[in-house]
This record gives C-alpha cells, structure tokens and sequence, in this order.
C-alpha cells in the first residue's frame, strides 16, 4: 500500500460545511482554507452531522480557558500550496485544552484498515488536517446542523433532522452510523 501523505493547513480562517444536489441526492462537503492552501472534504451526511454534533456537546458541556495558549502549530514551510479534495473515510475530530482549538483530520483510506486497503478510486491515499477556534467551531456545527436539516423539522433532543423515514436519537441512546468521538 502506498504510504499515506499527510497534510497540515494549519489554523484556517474559513471552514465552510455545504451540500449540493437535490434533496434525497445531497452530497456534503466541508471546505477548509488556510494561507498554506484549501481542501475540499466529501461526506456523507451522518459524517458532518456527527462533527456538527460533536463540536456543539463539546463547546455547551465545556468552558473556554480563560487564558488560552497561542495556537503555534510547527509546520514546515509548504513547498507549495495545498489544494486537496477527496471522499471522507475516516474522519475524527480532536479539542486541544489549552489552545481551545478543534483540529478535524479526515483521509481518504482507513489507516486501520490493514495492507489490502485501498483508496477510493484508486486515489493516492491522503490525509489532511486542520485546526480552527471555538467559535469557528460553534459555527461551523450551527450551518453544518442547518445543511444537514434543510429545512426538515429538527429533533428537540439534539438538534438533528427528523427524516421522513424517523430519526435515531443519539440522546436517547440511538447510535448513528459513522459516530465521530473525539479523539
Ligand atoms: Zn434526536
């Protein structure tokens, strides 16, 4: 298997959740841009609404540090811009206590998934990751919650669109496909 490249944009100034399609049809993506460059990342709907979800318990179950540590990732100087977009199969999300920074990796393969993994598409196998604050994150999980409904009643319980077929509640002990814990 081809080893996986791995790319950091850092802290970005704009993530972005969005879906194109007609309903039924949607495909998601979140679209994150940093002076080292952007990437797009597909998913499936459970993926962005497990990050919306996590981010949003995280940050209402958690207060701010009062005197966060700068965000002072060491990267290496990009030889050159970063653009990347590929399909989401492994997706996490982690929160740094003391910079009070999410960072959301996502890769194209599973890393755990042994040598006969491949990529989608036979794509070389990547890895991106980048960090935002607490309120680009509380945004990002707001849209990404409002992509996700489209307009559908909403769950009271955690926020999640009611679909037509029903709706598991992760707060009533429901599991979603794809459940994103944090790391
Ligand atoms: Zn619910």
């Amino acid at each position: 298997m081809t080893p996986v490249q791995k790319f950091d944009l850092g802290l970005v100034d704009n993530v972005v959740a969005a879906s194109i399609g007609k309903p039924g049809q949607r495909t998601f993506k979140v679209t994150a841009e940093s002076g080292r460059g952007r990437a797009i990342v597909w998913m499936e709907k459970e993926q962005l609404f497990q990050v919306a979800l996590a981010i949003r318990q995280f940050a209402v179950a958690t207060d701010r540090p009062s005197a966060p540590v700068r965000f002072e990732p060491d990267l290496p100087p990009p030889r050159e811009r970063t653009e990347l977009e590929f399909k989401a199969v492994e997706m996490s999300i982690r929160h740094n206590q003391s910079t009070d920074m999410f960072t959301i990796e996502a890769a194209n393969v599973d890393p755990d998934a042994g040598p006969e993994a491949e990529a989608e598409d036979e794509e070389d196998p990547v890895a991106v990751q980048f960090s935002f604050s607490r309120p680009s994150g509380v945004k990002l999980s707001e849209e990404a919650i409002e992509v996700c409904a489209a307009g559908r009643p909403r769950c009271p319980l955690c926020g999640g669109p009611i679909d037509p077929e029903g709706h598991v509640c992760p707060k009533k002990n429901g599991h979603h496909k794809g459940e994103i814990k944090f790391a």
